[in-house]
């Protein structure tokens, strides 16, 4: 993960400039949010994050200003400026982002930071999980599926993204990364949109961030028990596999609160949490998120 650091562009030098007497960190939380920078007032654009395949950045422009990436609206700065942006995994070498206002624009082009992905080979699972055949189970996969776009399609009024995300469970090892090329059972499968992060069952799972439950099912086909918290502007975080749900739709959550606990149900052969994020579509990677996040909030929350 230490090679993120050289991925998050932007990054400022406020953040290892503190002065002496700053009180160090929690271990788990991210650092008190510094005093917000004002809304601006006219058209500019400012972003910060990770610049990378699977990355999340954070903008700053003026309030209703129309955002577009490479050509694609994904909508207008929020009432104090700010909007999200994310690359998918198979995002190309750079990302143009253009602010428009009142006939106006400011722009930025960012380098995207390519990245490798693994190969994940896993045997053993039940063959109605890796390619179902079984008519009852196609059309439970169907009505689970409209199910999962009510609750992607959540826009919480929120920006819990500013608060920085913290891990959800503590400890444990990461046992898939993001974005690996699946072969389940011997067959190809789409690539892994989730981090797998290897601990108990019923160990507990926190919000990362503040946000608002826009799905909550303890029995799912493939995910067992899932829950999706949208944490505002489109970003939405999922768990997977859980033994215990704590919360339910339309539940507001604020960051480090219980929402359930690690289990191996749905398609798992072990106990893990499987954490997934996305964004309009986009499936991003959490962990690189974590940081660019992190570095997003150093630099755009302080004023000048
Ligand atoms: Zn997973």
């Amino acid at each position: 993960m230490r090679a993120l650091a050289a991925l998050l562009l932007l990054a400022a030098c406020t953040v290892s400039e503190a002065p002496a007497q700053v009180e160090a960190p929690a271990p788990i939380a991210p650092p008190a949010a510094p005093a917000p920078a004002p809304v601006p007032a006219a058209l500019t654009l400012a972003c910060a994050g990770a610049f990378t395949q699977g990355g999340v950045a954070v903008c700053r422009t003026l309030p209703g200003a129309q955002i577009s990436i490479d050509g694609a609206d994904v909508g207008a700065a929020d009432a104090q400026g700010w909007a999200l942006i994310g690359f998918n995994r198979q995002y190309g070498a750079s990302a143009r982002v253009i602010a428009r206002a009142n006939g106006a624009e400011a722009s930025h082009t960012f380098e995207i930071v390519p990245r490798e992905f693994d190969i994940q080979r896993i045997d053993g699972l039940p063959p109605q999980t890796v390619t179902p055949t079984d008519p009852a189970v196609l059309a439970r996969i169907q009505r689970e599926a409209a199910m999962k776009a009510e609750g992607f399609a959540s826009e919480a009024d929120i920006t819990g993204f500013l608060d920085g995300f913290i891990w959800p469970v503590e400890g444990g090892r990461i046992s898939g990364r993001w974005g690996g090329q699946r072969i389940l059972n011997g067959v190809p499968n789409t690539p892994h949109f989730g981090v797998d992060i290897a601990v108990p069952t019923g160990t507990p799972i926190r919000a990362p961030a503040a946000g608002v439950v826009s799905f909550a099912n303890p029995d799912m086909h493939y995910e067992g028990g899932l829950v999706f918290i949208d944490h505002g502007h489109g970003l939405i975080t999922m768990y997977l596999h859980m033994s215990r749900l704590d919360v339910q739709a339309g539940q507001r959550v604020e960051q480090g609160q219980v929402i359930g606990a690690v289990g191996a149900t749905g398609r798992a052969t072990g106990p893990h949490l499987c954490w997934r994020m996305r964004w309009r579509e986009r499936q991003l990677d959490p962990t690189v998120a974590i940081d660019g996040l992190a570095a997003a909030r150093a630099q755009l929350l302080s004023a000048p």
